[in-house]
């Protein structure tokens, strides 16, 4: 492709919405169009680059026997109430009517759809197992759509389902999706790292997310550096701090804290370690209407913070039905007093405890009462919880809790998630099958996403400097691109027309930068579209010499049109 007729528009100035260095470059180099807040257009170069994805995606899924298929965005609504998803999914999901009432949701993810092609197709055991994938548009309306591609409201996906028999089935096929999902990420030139997850509105037993290490990334993953352990820190168990059986429980005592609203004021006051103190968080819960149905009240040690994940999968209610109470509102029904809430004499509230608390002797909690603490507050003779389970997040230097060595803390892209379903979908949906011996058996299912368009502003988050993006080979939109200086002198014109021809000859994707702009200008453009290999046509054209770069590296070389058309063509077919 020549430059001088490519619709191309980079931007020098770039809008302040942009905060990461992959929007921002994605947008200068013209690659991305804003429709909308999160919604996005492709442009020729991005366009490029995401079809590459996709294609290695395609095929590394194909290689694992994988179909592929195409099914609408608008899905009904029927199928999203015979899985539960139609209020479970809340307002991500983009719902609309048809001219008839009737209700429709654009798909941010497929399972109802794959289960309903599989209970109509499939019958027999000989028929699986089976895997079906698509890529395709997702939308999702996110409440905060940013950073570009990584969070917007229209995406492109990869999502595959499987299909087996049973549970060692399932084990077979999420084993081949995860070393699908490694080379996928490899070749993408992606330094990921696979972690354990949370199975979130899509549900499950086990899940694994695929995470671009990066600093502007939206998880924290927990990690240990002496053993295997990585998980997201909305999924990392905890290590409970020891019981202390030993230590005999002193007589509860109300003491005068005033205006000690906090956990910090109140351990001040004290003079108590934070550890010694029990912390509370209230929240009040929706119905399927949106009408307030209840409230909680959380407890756990003073210097730890609440997984909000693990809360609401402890209440098995979605994430969108629960939020922070208004303290008065609640205190009149439940006897809690903002500021001073303790889990002694709380009422017509669920009580969640940490499970850290059941073994720790003489606490000091909120009274009830304002400006007051009760001191030697023990669980069991004292207070119970409704529930009492692992609420809080694993902090960077906690043990870990497979070793016990300090874990540690990174944050990364999630790029792609697999779920291990089971027979969540094939039982509410009935996608049942016949056995060898004609039994009624439930399919157990998998599912499998990777974001396409994510993992394009992934890529660039890890492949960039302070100039532009630098490709991978294997998702550049172009492999080469031809520097010619002075499009007007007709040596070099001439040379650069020579080794844009012979390129494209050997099968290299090449853009010839033949527009009438100064050097300098080029130079610039070239670096900030990233183009994996620069060949730069100028004044020693007439000696038959021509200057060879890669983006990646600093050094050029001044070496023959032949033997530059030869390097490249070597370099892009090792590393393509
Ligand atoms: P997140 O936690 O980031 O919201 P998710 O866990 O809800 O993502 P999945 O349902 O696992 O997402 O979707 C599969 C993949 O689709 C994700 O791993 C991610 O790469 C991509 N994806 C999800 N939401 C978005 C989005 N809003 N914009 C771009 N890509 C997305
Ligand atoms: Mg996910």
């Amino acid at each position: 492709m020549k430059l001088s007729k490519m619709h191309i528009k980079t931007l020098r100035e770039v809008p302040n919405e942009a905060e990461i260095p992959s929007h921002i470059l994605l947008l200068r180099t013209g690659m991305i169009r804003k429709l909308v807040s999160g919604v996005y257009g492709f442009m020729p170069l991005g366009w490029r680059s995401v079809r590459k994805i996709e294609e290695i995606v395609r095929r590394e899924m194909d290689a694992t026997g994988a179909q592929e298929i195409h099914m609408s965005a608008v899905q009904p609504a029927e199928l999203w109430q015979e899985s539960g998803r139609w209020y479970a999914y809340g307002p991500e999901l983009w719902r609309l009517k048809d001219r008839n009432g009737r209700d429709f949701c654009l798909g941010p993810t497929h399972e109802e759809i794959f289960t309903d092609i599989i209970r109509n197709d499939v019958s027999s055991y000989r028929q699986l197992p089976m895997n079906l994938y698509q890529i395709q548009t997702k939308y999702r309306d996110e409440a905060r759509p940013r950073f570009g591609l990584m969070r917007s409201r229209e995406f492109i996906m990869k999502d595959a389902y499987s299909f087996d028999k049973d549970f060692e089935g399932l084990d077979e096929s999420y084993r081949m999706m995860y070393e699908a999902y490694d080379r996928i990420f490899k070749r993408c030139g992606l330094d990921c790292r696979p972690v354990e997850a949370d199975t979130g509105a899509i549900g499950g037993s086990n899940s694994h997310e695929f995470t671009a290490i990066s600093e502007v990334g939206e998880s924290e993953i927990a990690y240990c550096e002496h053993c295997s352990m990585a998980a997201t820190t909305e999924r990392a168990e905890c290590v409970d701090a020891a019981p202390q059986p030993e230590v005999e429980q002193l007589p509860v005592e109300k003491v005068h804290t005033p205006g000690t609203k906090t956990i910090e004021e109140v351990a001040g006051y004290l003079n108590l370690d934070k550890s010694r103190t029990i912390k509370a968080l209230l929240f009040v819960t929706y119905d399927e209407e949106g009408k307030e149905n209840g409230y909680v009240a959380a407890f756990i040690r003073g210097d730890r913070e609440l997984n909000m994940i693990k809360l609401i999968n402890a209440l098995g209610i979605p994430e969108h039905a629960i939020e922070f109470a208004d303290e008065e509102k609640m205190g009149a029904a439940t006897g809690c007093v903002g500021g001073f809430t303790g889990p002694c004499g709380l009422h017509d509230c669920t009580i969640a405890v940490d499970s850290e608390l059941v073994g720790l002797k003489n606490l000091c909690a909120g009274a009830n009462e304002t400006d007051h603490h009760l001191v030697n507050v023990n669980y069991g003779r004292d207070y119970k919880g409704d529930i009492v389970t692992d609420l809080k997040v694993l902090q960077e230097g906690d043990p870990c809790p497979v070793c016990g060595a300090p874990v540690k803390h990174a944050r990364g892209i999630e790029v792609g998630q697999v779920f291990k379903l089971g027979t969540k979908y094939s039982e509410s949906m009935g996608a049942y099958y016949l056995d060898e011996n004609q039994q009624k058996k439930s399919i157990v299912m998998g599912c499998y996403g990777i974001g396409v368009t994510r993992t394009l502003a992934a890529v660039v988050e890890q492949h960039h400097d302070e100039n532009g993006i630098i490709w991978p080979m294997s998702v550049a939109p172009y492999h080469v691109i031809v520097t010619l200086v002075k499009p007007d002198d007709e040596v070099q014109a001439e040379v650069a027309e020579n080794i844009y021809q012979q390129l494209l000859k050997a099968g290299v994707e090449v853009l010839l930068d033949d527009r009438k702009e100064r050097p300098g200008v080029k130079f610039k453009d070239a670096d900030l579209l990233g183009i994996p290999v620069r060949i730069t046509v100028g004044k020693l054209a007439g000696e038959g010499k021509v200057e060879y770069k890669l983006r990646r590296d600093a050094d050029k070389e001044e070496i023959t049109i032949e033997e530059a058309i030869a390097k490249a063509i070597e370099i892009v077919n090792r590393e393509k």
